[in-house]
């Protein structure tokens, strides 16, 4: 028997357009790199138009978004027009001219997370006394002006002093370990000096650091990915593991730490929350990054819904997905460049050729045209029935690498 359609379809009773399929919101996201390729890859399942605005014309989102725009995500013009184009904004690299972001939010352009979000994140300092104001356990930090000031604050703190540079750092990349009162002034010299703009941290004695994803909707709800365990070399993110093997207890503490700190913030998307855990099984946060994150690459192996496809339901305001893992375990090991150029290429194609070999292991290359040592330039992700399993593994995997890698 024939119903009227206006009767029984909700959706056509109310003033809201049709939508054909997901969203029909075009997203934009400030940076075009892994992160921004990987949120391309999500959205393409979904039918989400994604556009990146990156400066680099073979960025490693280019050839996978629905357009790339050629230009700075850090300057005024280029991101005003990008906006324009754009049914949200979001990022995928917290260093963004912010400026810009708050002005078009007051001109209604919707930013997810929000502008104000964006600005704390962006200079660790803030971020720091934002945490602290809320409430969240971190290490002990202080502003340093001069030298006497760092001397001061040395004294305090003790050694080794984690001296950081309170913008555009990364990879570690604006960290420098101070281990006596002499090294103060190479520390805030190799930082590019005091005005730069640095602050010091107590030293974090941690046993393990942890991570967790936390994922927030536009109605506000809240979702957190399994901890993990990051394991770093050199400051860079090398290995993670999912689920994080520490008890019970700590999860729930790590859990909890960082629903608190993303509840601090403003706005809908995925946000990485990193941690330390000590060896009286405290948690402190160590910072946390507006966005989808190193530490959780895995997810898109190993849990129902992805980080990626997370952050993008969640800034088109679709329902948050299953963040629980579908995998009992899994590993991430970054391919980090291990030598420039011609070479460096070689030796990363042949780790990734006997990736393919092991079982549950999935290979991800992000394309950059240049190769630089340290460079993040791909990961693989191996999921298995234990970490114990991947591990050996990845043993096995790392065999034929040289003896510094295992
Ligand atoms: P990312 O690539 O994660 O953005 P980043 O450049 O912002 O890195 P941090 O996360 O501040 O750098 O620090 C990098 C690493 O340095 C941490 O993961 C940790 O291993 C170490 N670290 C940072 N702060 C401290 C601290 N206060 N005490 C001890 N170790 C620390
Ligand atoms: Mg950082
Ligand atoms: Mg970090």
């Amino acid at each position: 028997q024939a119903t009227s359609l206006d009767d029984n379809d909700a959706s056509l009773r109310n003033d809201e357009p049709p939508v054909h399929g997901l969203s029909e919101v075009v997203v934009g996201v400030l940076g075009g790199g892994q992160l921004g390729r990987m949120m391309c890859q999500a959205a393409s399942q979904m039918a989400i138009k994604v556009m990146v605005l990156d400066p680099q014309e073979n960025c490693p989102a280019s050839s996978l978004s629905y357009h790339h725009m050629v230009g700075s995500f850090d300057e005024s013009t280029k991101v005003e027009e990008f906006a324009k184009r754009c049914g949200v904004l979001t990022v995928e690299i917290e260093h963004v001219d912010v400026d810009t972001l708050e002005k078009l939010e007051k001109q209604g352009v919707d930013c997810q997370p929000k502008a104000s979000t964006v600005r704390i994140i962006q200079d660790k300092y803030q971020q720091k006394v934002h945490f602290s104001q809320h409430g969240i356990p971190l290490p002990e930090f202080m502003k340093i002006d001069d030298l006497e000031g760092a001397k001061k604050v040395g004294k305090l703190f003790g050694y080794p002093l984690m001296i950081k540079s309170r913008r555009l750092a990364y990879d570690g990349r604006g960290n420098f370990v101070a281990k006596s009162e002499e090294e103060l002034s190479s520390a805030v010299d190799a930082l590019g000096g005091f005005d730069r703009g640095l602050y010091a941290e107590k030293w974090a004695p941690f046993v393990k650091e942890l991570a967790v994803i936390v994922a927030r909707g536009r109605d506000n709800s809240i979702s957190c990915y399994p901890v993990v365990e990051t394991i770093h070399r050199d400051n860079i993110c090398h290995i993670v593991k999912a689920p994080a093997n520490v008890k019970w207890k700590t999860r729930e503490l790590a859990t909890e730490v960082a629903f608190n700190a993303v509840k601090s913030l403003e706005g809908a998307g995925v946000f990485a929350v990193e941690l330390f855990l000590t060896k009286d099984g405290e948690i402190l946060l160590n910072e946390v990054a507006p966005r989808p994150h190193n530490s959780g690459h895995h997810t898109i192996e190993s849990c129902h819904t992805s980080q990626y496809e997370q952050h993008l339901r969640a800034v088109v305001g679709l329902p948050l997905g299953d963040p629980s893992m579908k995998t009992p375990a899994a590993i991430m090991y970054n391919i980090l460049g291990e030598e420039e150029g011609e070479l460096g290429f070689q030796l990363a194609h042949q780790l990734m050729k006997r990736a393919m070999a092991i079982p549950g292991a999935s290979v991800h290359w992000y394309d950059k045209p240049e190769m630089r040592k340290q460079r993040k330039m791909g990961h693989i992700t191996i999921v298995g029935s234990s970490l114990n399993n991947i591990e050996s593994n990845l043993a096995i995997l790392l065999e034929g690498k040289g003896l510094h890698d295992k």
